[in-house]
């Protein structure tokens, strides 16, 4: 992560003389980041030839830094695929809206409808729910406890078999109750591909909505395309949300959904839960796709850890203490999300906190306190713990009742981190304002 980008550009700035080929090779570099991120291969050559010509090498005259000039133009390049140039639908409180949901069974549709209803509701909304997914056995059931754990009202059936049906029939309801943001959620497999398009054209016509929103997994890549395209020609899908972004992915394929639906990503899933979802920003989701990490996002995100005025001095001394870890630890240990946390730091992996198994991370974390707590404060406070020998390690196992092996582990883990943090960019961020948050 965050690697191949910065690597190229850093092998620029050190080449004396910016010539064709170095830019060329630079290009190349971003061309396979792109590619890795699951951008479609037709995408990441325009990205690449319109670079080249934003980027001409007089614009690279001495004095101007050559890499902020190429990194400027592939970002605002990417912003710009992004864009479609018309801005989604959006619903309007006091005045029924329909939103009808669409994509692969998976993708999330049925998890991002509540969310969805639940982000509008705070707005203060009266959303409601629509199960059209008369397909797959459950689905009104997932849909029902969803919906009241978010207390939102819904409405499905477990006897009609015609997801038409129960789509006009939810929609009549909530227009009559007076909801003002109706949801249909619908199903996203048939027995038959044919059959699911032909089911979602028909469900759109019955149902008029005034949006439809195509969901797509973050990590689907290369097929993110044609899924988008298939679904645009049976409802005409005006904006597109981006689940699973709180894992590995890095959302190259919502370019692609993008390009075929010409419409833009209004939101991004980022967690199982309820309040896992945000609000599409552009410039994050390309540093993410260059694989430059999701830099402000996670700034907000570790102020909750680590008050910024605290970690930014140490941090750009460059010192990363085992003191800090340890603080950091204690830090984490009184918040709950913390797998969400480490998955938005670059190059910090899942290794050290599995998904799914957060309990044994804070026990583990548990554990490297006590030793650390066996510690001594000049060792704590020393950077690369040089002092640390084996009689010390020993001494310290003894002291926290925990085998030498754990001793190393510790030591270990500090150290990967500690470089970890010291290469990231943390002076070029703008610290996170406290005062304009939700
Ligand atoms: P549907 O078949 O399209 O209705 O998809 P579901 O809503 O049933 O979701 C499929 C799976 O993906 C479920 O296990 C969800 O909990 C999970 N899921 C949905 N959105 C997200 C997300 O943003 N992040 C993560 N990690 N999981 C998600
Ligand atoms: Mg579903």
């Amino acid at each position: 992560l965050g690697g191949s980008i910065a690597r190229a550009l850093a092998r620029m700035k050190d080449a004396t003389v910016v010539d064709d080929k170095v830019l060329a090779d630079c290009l190349n570099e971003i061309s396979r980041a792109l590619l890795q991120a699951d951008v479609r291969f037709e995408t990441v050559r325009d990205v690449k030839a319109n670079i080249k010509s934003i980027v001409s090498l007089d614009a690279l005259a001495a004095g101007t830094d050559k890499r902020r000039v190429i990194q400027k133009a592939v970002v605002g390049e990417l912003c710009r695929m992004l864009d479609p140039g018309k801005p989604a639908f959006t619903p309007g409180k006091g005045k029924p809206s329909v939103v009808m949901f669409v994509g692969l069974q998976g993708s999330g549709k049925t998890t991002t409808c509540t969310k969805y209803a639940d982000y509008y509701r705070r707005k203060g909304f009266s959303p409601a729910l629509v199960c059209a997914d008369t397909f797959r056995a459950g689905a009104f059931d997932q849909l029902k406890q969803n919906a009241s754990k978010a207390k939102i009202p819904f409405h499905g059936s477990y006897i009609v078999s015609d997801p038409v049906k129960i789509a006009v029939e939810g929609v009549d309801r909530f227009r009559n109750e007076k909801c003002d943001l109706i949801i249909v959620d619908t199903s996203g497999r048939h027995k038959q591909e044919a059959a699911l398009f032909e089911e979602m054209r028909q469900i759109s016509e019955a149902t008029k909505p005034d949006l439809v929103i195509f969901v797509m997994d973050g990590s689907i890549g290369q097929a993110a395309f044609d899924q988008a395209q298939a679904f645009k020609q049976s409802a005409s899908v005006g904006a597109v949300i981006v689940t699973k972004m709180d894992g590995h992915a890095k959302g190259g394929g919502a370019l692609s959904a993008v390009a075929a639906t010409r419409s833009p990503i209004i939101f991004i899933g980022t967690g199982e839960h309820i309040p896992d979802f945000e609000a599409f920003d552009v410039k994050p989701f390309v540093s993410r796709l260059l694989g430059m990490g999701d830099l402000s996002g996670l700034m907000d995100k570790i102020q909750n850890v680590m008050p910024a005025d605290e970690l930014l001095p140490k941090l750009t001394e460059g010192a990363f203490t085992l003191r800090l870890l340890y603080e950091m630890f204690q830090n984490l240990q009184n918040m709950g999300s913390l797998g969400q946390l480490f998955s938005m730091i670059p190059g910090l992996p899942a290794q050290f906190i599995e998904k799914g198994k957060e309990k044994e991370g804070q026990a583990k974390i548990k554990r490297y306190m006590t030793i650390m707590d066996s510690m001594t404060e000049k060792e704590l406070d020393n950077t690369y713990p040089k002092l640390m020998n084996e009689s010390r390690m020993k001494r310290i196992a003894r002291g926290s009742g925990r085998p030498v092996n754990e001793v190393v582990d510790v030591l270990e883990e500090h150290k990967r981190i500690a470089k970890m943090w010291s290469k990231l960019p943390f002076q070029n961020i703008k610290r996170p304002s406290t005062n304009n948050r939700d």
